[in-house]
């Protein structure tokens, strides 16, 4: 590397314009790869350095090719903070959004010197003639120095983050051939990679890659039990006092209200989501990032770009809504490689509400095509099979879910699932989940309307008012699975919802509250004819 004919003048660019005095695992190569007029694939987690990968060629006034390096971003907000970054070093760029109007553009991008880099919206790219005439005539006087496409994932309808603004930059390849593009993301599923590549049209494309273990990141999900908001405080209270943490909510108010309750418990803690005013949000940004404020309640609005590296913990108050997402929101623990905690806690109702949202068109989720739901609502689904896989490695089954495989057998760092003594049991269901199923189909053909908790009950024999007042103990499959934990039971039932094998149905009641009544769900005909054996697994709690 340090033989290229590129290598001093990148090393004059990174002191010079950047200020920076090394270079990151993948840096240095993916530059000089740029540079000789290759197309280059990075794939490199958050917070690994990429936007260094395309500004520094950018400004290097050597090499293969020159002219105006063209960013396509899908974050105006991210976009913004490079462009003001950039221009604080000296670098002179442009950014084309909506706000730049015609005639601005006209002017910086036809006369005079042009811009080192010129920063995009896909969505300008894609309706703008404009746009499109001034890449044309740069293309022409050969100014285009090369395409750069940050969070290529957005282009693979793969991934969950897939904008249709991306999808039209297929036709960079073909309008501009000779057109270096540089592709990079933080996306490792091999299918997202394998689909990148061919809707750009790299070819031969350098490609970049690295491990995507953090080994100082310690992956713990814990069941929510009884009183479980006392024992995460608790938890933070022991573990990390006075240290910075994360806590990722799934809403606004809830947000507000978990932030409120540490305070409560003596806690320093803001709250931070999409809702707040923007100097509301600068303000607890910055006294978190200062330290000034320990925890941050967030929703998943808050992360992007955020790079403070003593954070000690991460926890997932609600389930996350994908495994990238997971992996991407528990990154930022640790940043110093000293040991983290990233905890998620975990319930049946939290997917739930996902599977709610996901249907549910509203704020934060604009786009909700039948395509769209499936996609999301196996994301989410990959989310609670990570959860109840209680016997690997947490850290093997998420750098599995990469496509990465790990040398170890375990993570020798105490995730909950190393770091269990007790021996986890299997154990075959396949008479009692059938019988719950004909349970809920008799009950579905009397049209008579039974709870989730009700099925439990009928199934383990309880004697509650409700079993004796309307006689279920009569009923044949009474007492079925007494010798199975009560909440084994429920596990049960919850997983035949979960795999639409029965469904829970809310039902308004005249109270105004509404009562979850379990109906068959559309793959329940199908479980009932498969001769399919189900097991559930569990570890017995110490002492039972
Ligand atoms: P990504 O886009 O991969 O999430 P960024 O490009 O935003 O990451 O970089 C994350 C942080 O790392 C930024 O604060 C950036 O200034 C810093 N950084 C990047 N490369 C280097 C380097 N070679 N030396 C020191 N800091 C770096
Ligand atoms: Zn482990």
């Amino acid at each position: 590397l340090t033989s290229s004919p590129y290598y001093t003048e990148v090393i004059r660019q990174l002191r010079g314009v950047f200020g920076l005095h090394k270079f990151r695992r993948n840096q240095l190569e993916a530059i000089i790869e740029a540079l000789s007029g290759r197309d280059v694939f990075v794939l490199m987690p958050t917070g690994g350095g990429k936007s260094l990968c395309y500004q520094l060629p950018a400004v290097c006034a050597s090499g293969q090719t020159t002219g105006v390096t063209v960013v396509v971003s899908p974050l105006l907000a991210l976009m913004k903070d490079q462009v003001h970054a950039l221009q604080e070093k000296s670098v002179d760029v442009f950014l084309w959004n909506s706000e730049a109007s015609w005639d601005e553009a006209m002017q910086r991008m036809r006369v005079g010197p042009k811009p080192s880099l010129m920063y995009i919206t896909p969505e300008k790219l894609k309706e703008s003639n404009v746009a499109q005439n001034v890449l044309t005539e740069l293309y022409n006087k050969q100014q285009l120095a090369r395409f750069v496409i940050d969070e290529a994932h957005c282009i693979s309808t793969w991934g969950q983050d897939f904008r249709d603004a991306y999808r039209d930059l297929d036709q960079l390849r073909t309008r501009y051939p000779t057109v270096p593009i540089m592709a990079l993301t933080a996306t490792a599923r091999r299918n997202t990679v394998a689909d990148i590549i061919k809707r750009l049209g790299l070819r031969d494309c350098a490609f970049f890659t690295q491990s995507f273990n953090r080994p100082n990141l310690r992956y713990i999900v814990e069941p929510k039990g009884k009183n479980w908001e006392g024992s995460m405080m608790d938890f933070i209270a022991s573990n990390h006092p006075n240290k910075s943490g994360v806590i990722y909510c799934l809403g606004r108010d809830k947000c507000e209200e978990v932030a409120k309750k540490l305070k409560d418990r003596g806690f320093s803690a803001e709250h931070f989501h999409a809702g707040m005013t923007p100097s509301d949000k600068d303000w607890a940004l910055d006294e978190w990032r200062s330290g000034r404020v320990h925890i941050i309640v967030a929703t998943i609005a808050f992360g992007m770009g955020i790079d403070k590296a003593d954070v000690r913990f991460v926890i997932h108050y609600t389930l996350p809504k994908s495994l990238d997402g997971y992996y991407q929101e528990t990154g930022r623990a640790g940043r110093d490689g000293e040991p983290a905690d990233c905890i998620l806690y975990f319930q049946f109702k939290d997917f739930m509400s996902i599977k709610n949202m996901i249907e549910r068109p509203d704020r934060d989720n604009i786009q909700a095509t039948p395509e769209s739901i499936t996609r999301q609502t196996a994301a989410a689904r990959a989310v609670v099979d990570y959860c109840l896989n209680i016997s690997d490695c947490r850290r093997i089954q998420l750098l599995h879910y990469f496509d990465e495989k790990l040398e170890e057998k375990s993570c020798g760092h105490g995730c909950d699932n190393c770091a269990h003594s007790v021996p986890l049991i299997t154990r075959n269901v396949t008479t009692e989940a059938r019988a719950v199923v004909e349970l809920v189909r008799s009950f579905q053909t009397k049209k008579e309307s039974v709870t989730l908790i009700q099925c439990r009950d009928i199934l383990r024999g309880a004697k509650t008012v409700v079993v004796k007042s309307k006689q279920y103990d009569k009923l044949q499959c009474y007492g079925m699975g007494q010798d199975m934990p009560s909440e084994l039971l429920e596990q049960m039932i919850r997983r035949l919802c979960l795999d639409d094998i029965l469904q829970e149905n809310p039902v308004m009641q005249s109270s105004g509250y509404h009562t979850d009544y379990v109906v068959l769900g559309p793959s329940a005909e199908e479980f009932l004819r498969s001769k399919k054996v189900t097991e559930i697994q569990w570890r017995p709690k110490a002492g039972k």
